[in-house]
């Protein structure tokens, strides 16, 4: 039989590699679910490609007159619950992706994960759930599928160290003050990996490893002190562990985000895929310290993880909203980490949150804060 397969964000950069996957695999793999925000010419030709599939479009304006299944918002959540998928792939960009991943645990479906935000901000309550609803969450962003195979083949308790690997962005070498001169669209130019825009810009201000240093916390339970950072610019080696003997054992594979999600999609069974051999002939991997001055993004994203969830959700929170606002030009580059250091250090830490609601709460009013601190300036 085959696997039914939702693709939550089937339009970006995550769900056209997934796509790519279901392509490949059309003897295995049935798509019965796509969505998307507001491309609805882009929906509509994966809906004709993929003829039965359902289809959802977020935005009510643009899905008007093009016949999708599902519109608007509770529109996603219900074409989830509806296309009862084996497994759901969800690629949503930021934190709208938290209650889509909700919704697919509620319906049965195991999570292929790319959206970190579902773990960065709820990994405890997600994990209740799944465990409540008999689903497995297999991590898609490339760091954790590579811990999440390397601790399955190595065993939990014997791992001392996670090492991550971070491509250490575009600016690596930059100055301080060329820093700040970066425009958006060198922002959005990234050497090794072709990504959303979001993530990109979240990739040279190295945010998007200190929200996967959150993330490996949430997947993996080690403590800020067991989660180390190496910079690999090549992109090749996806992480790294450290048994409690010293022996580091590393995940090696192009950089291509299919790889991930079809090991997502196949776990626990290992089978061929067509996406890529590396030809160590013409390799040579590197690595360095991260700066953490230069970028403090990744200071902040430890400082975030060792004060609880609540500064981990205004950690996110904040750096979505300084992002949106370079993208348009209002902040420049090196504002970004001082507004999310503004929220983060305003926002009181306390005890974890019980419910999806009260997390939705604390991620509103981290983006209030952040507007509120944009605004006044
Ligand atoms: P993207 O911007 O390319 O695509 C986002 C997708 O989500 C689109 O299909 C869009 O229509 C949909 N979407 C956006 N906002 C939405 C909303 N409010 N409601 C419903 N749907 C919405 O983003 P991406 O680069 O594919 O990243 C997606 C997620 O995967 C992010 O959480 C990112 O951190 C993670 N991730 C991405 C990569 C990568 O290579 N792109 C790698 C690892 C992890
Ligand atoms: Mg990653």
């Amino acid at each position: 039989m085959k696997k039914k397969v939702a693709v939550l964000g089937a339009t970006g950069s995550i769900g056209k590699s997934a796509i790519d996957v279901l392509r490949d695999q059309k003897d295995r793999l049935q798509p019965v679910l796509l969505t998307a925000h507001s491309d609805a010419k882009g929906l509509l030709e994966l809906k004709k490609e993929f003829p039965g599939v359902l289809t959802s479009l977020v935005d009510e304006a643009a899905a008007e007159g093009a016949r999708f299944d599902f519109s608007g918002r509770d529109g996603l959540l219900s074409a989830i619950a509806a296309a009862k998928a084996d497994i759901a792939v969800n690629g949503i960009s930021g934190a709208a992706g938290l209650e889509p991943s909700v919704a697919a645990i509620n319906a049965g479906s195991d999570l292929a994960l790319a959206n970190k935000e579902t773990i960065v901000m709820a990994a405890e309550v997600i994990f209740a759930l799944a465990a409540e609803k008999h689903i497995h969450i297999i991590p898609v962003d490339s760091e954790h599928s590579a811990l999440f195979k390397l601790i399955e083949a190595h065993g939990r308790d014997n791992v001392s160290v996670i090492i991550l690997t971070a491509s250490g962005g575009p600016f690596k070498e930059y100055s301080p003050e060329a820093l700040s001169r970066v425009t958006p669209r060198e922002a959005l130019a990234h050497p090794t990996w072709n990504m959303g825009p979001k993530i990109t810009v979240d990739s040279a201000t190295l945010a998007n490893k200190g929200l996967e240093v959150i993330e490996a916390a949430g997947l993996f339970g080690f403590p800020p002190e067991k989660i180390k950072i190496a910079i690999h610019p090549q992109s090749v080696v996806h992480s790294m562990i450290r048994l409690k003997d010293g022996a580091v054992y590393a995940q090696m594979s192009k950089p291509d985000m299919r790889l991930p999600i079809h090991e997502a999609l196949f776990w626990p069974e290992t089978i061929y895929s067509p996406f890529g051999v590396l030809d160590f002939a013409s390799l040579s991997l590197t690595f360095e310290k991260p700066d953490l001055e230069k970028f403090p993004m990744l200071a902040l994203a430890y400082q975030a993880l060792s004060g609880g969830q609540c500064l981990s959700i205004a950690y996110n929170a904040a750096n979505e909203i300084a992002v949106e606002a370079f993208l348009k030009g209002k902040i420049n580059f090196l504002e970004i980490p001082r507004i999310v250091g503004y929220v983060v250090g305003n926002s009181a830490s306390g005890a974890n949150l019980e419910s999806i609601d009260a997390i939705l709460a604390a991620d509103r009013a981290a983006r209030k804060m952040a507007e509120d601190f944009i605004g006044s300036k």
